[in-house]
């Protein structure tokens, strides 16, 4: 039998942050997840200032990450067509950025490494159960792995929420994306692009840039809208043949491999955070923003604020930690999440998607705080939390502005 203080089940961007957080404090910390590294993740790869800044906190270098690409600029296109050019500020670090999946875990699960952490991928758990103050769970290959606590951030599915009994039944989460790696893209495809498509409101679909020629392209469809999920497949080749997404990817574009598709939960307002000693991170805490579907930033968060809840409770509390989990999730993410859902709301009809394009586009200050606030620099419910405010908080660097 394997002991530690904390397993984590999960290696993506939340158990990586939750791992660092853990092993960074002095905790004997074991990571399992059953692929083996780099490890693809169904992803549009986009990295908003919001996650840019944790990544930075954690000590990721962009430079350890082969397919990192930092982007200045963010086009929108409005349902009638209109197309603006968001400008991110220059010079003054990071506050876009794409980076596939494949490296940017792997990466990041480095970093955990480095910091103590043992990682054992290529080993799935099976089952777990909650006896005499530990979870024990069982993972492939490296027989039970018995802890005081374990943190959850094994996905939208969740097997651990699910052996512990804490899942709920028929959820399908809020989002269903589908995405396609494209090469011999062309000029225009450098930059970020995001299409408001009136067939897809709420939804949207996107070209995100990465480096030789390549784009991450992809659409999105909220489930509340009620197109069929099986509809999204007849829909995605005759989306890439409207002109202005052609017109985007250039002539010489060519799909790398086949489409994926994979849902995105997007309810950490009425999500279970924890069972027990079991606390849930990213998307098994349903983290990601109601209104982009973007996820990484809510799950290196939530996967840090697990970590600290574990040290700050020590392992003989769990209903601390687990108190201090949800007490520190809801102050981190629930204002942004209802004001998220609630301007997804307005993206629903083609009006509310014009208007939202055309005020951003109102004047130069407008377009820049837009793209800043698009991408989670400050956060989205800034204007109505006033605990948030910060001298310089609209005017400050991106992440890695000193390196
Ligand atoms: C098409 C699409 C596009 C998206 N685009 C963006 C974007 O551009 N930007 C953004 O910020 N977010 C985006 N998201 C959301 C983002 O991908 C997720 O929110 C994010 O990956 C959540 O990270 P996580 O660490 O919680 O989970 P994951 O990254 O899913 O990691 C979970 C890990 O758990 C492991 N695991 C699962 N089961 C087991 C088991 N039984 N045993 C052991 N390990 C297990 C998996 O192998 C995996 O490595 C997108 C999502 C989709 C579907």
């Amino acid at each position: 039998m394997l002991e530690a203080d904390v397993a984590v089940v999960g290696g993506g961007p939340a158990g990586a942050a939750a791992a660092i957080t853990l092993a960074r404090a002095g905790r004997d910390v074991v990571v399992v997840d059953r692929a083996r590294f780099p490890r693809d993740k169904c992803c549009g790869d986009g990295l908003t200032a919001g996650a840019l800044r944790q990544l930075e906190h954690l000590g990721l270098r962009p430079d350890v990450v082969a397919s990192w690409r930092t982007v200045d600029d963010v086009w929108v296109r409005s349902p009638s067509g209109r197309t603006a050019c968001f400008p991110m500020p220059r010079d003054n670090g990071v506050f876009a950025a794409v980076a596939t999946r494949a490296d940017l875990d792997a990466a990041l699960l480095d970093v955990a490494r480095a910091a103590g952490a043992k990682v054992h991928d290529g080993h799935r758990l099976g089952a777990a159960r909650q006896v005499d103050g530990h979870v024990e769970l069982d993972v492939d290959g490296l027989g039970t792995v018995r802890t005081p606590y374990a943190v959850g951030a094994d996905g939208m599915w969740s097997p651990l929420r699910k052996v512990l009994g804490a899942d709920q039944a028929g959820y399908l989460g809020e989002w269903h994306a589908f995405r396609q790696y494209f090469r011999g893209v062309g000029p225009m495809a450098t930059d970020i692009w995001v299409w408001f498509e009136p067939d897809l409101l709420p939804g949207y679909a996107w070209s995100f840039p990465l480096p030789n020629g390549r784009a991450n392209v992809g659409f999105g469809i909220q489930r509340s809208s009620g197109m069929p999920i099986a509809r999204m497949k007849d829909i995605w080749p005759e989306l890439l043949q409207r002109p202005h997404v052609r017109e985007v990817l250039g002539p010489d574009a060519s799909s790398e491999a086949p489409h994926r598709a994979w849902p995105i939960p997007a309810r950490v307002d009425r999500a279970r955070l924890y069972s027990g000693r079991a606390l849930f991170a990213g998307d098994a805490a349903a983290a990601a923003d109601p209104m982009t579907g973007e996820g990484i930033a809510q799950a290196l968060v939530t996967g840090r604020l697990a970590a600290a809840a574990i040290n700050g409770a020590g392992p003989r509390l769990p209903a601390r930690a687990a108190d201090i989990y949800e007490r520190t999730v809801r102050a981190a993410l629930v204002a942004d999440h209802r004001m998220s859902a609630l301007l997804g709301r307005a993206l629903e009809h083609r009006k509310g998607a014009r208007a939202a394009v055309r005020i951003a586009c109102a004047t130069a200050w407008t377009r820049r705080n837009f793209a800043r606030w698009l991408f989670e620099d400050y956060p989205r419910a800034v204007l109505v939390t006033p605990r948030r405010w910060r001298r310089g908080m609209l005017t400050g660097a991106g992440a890695y502005a000193r390196t």
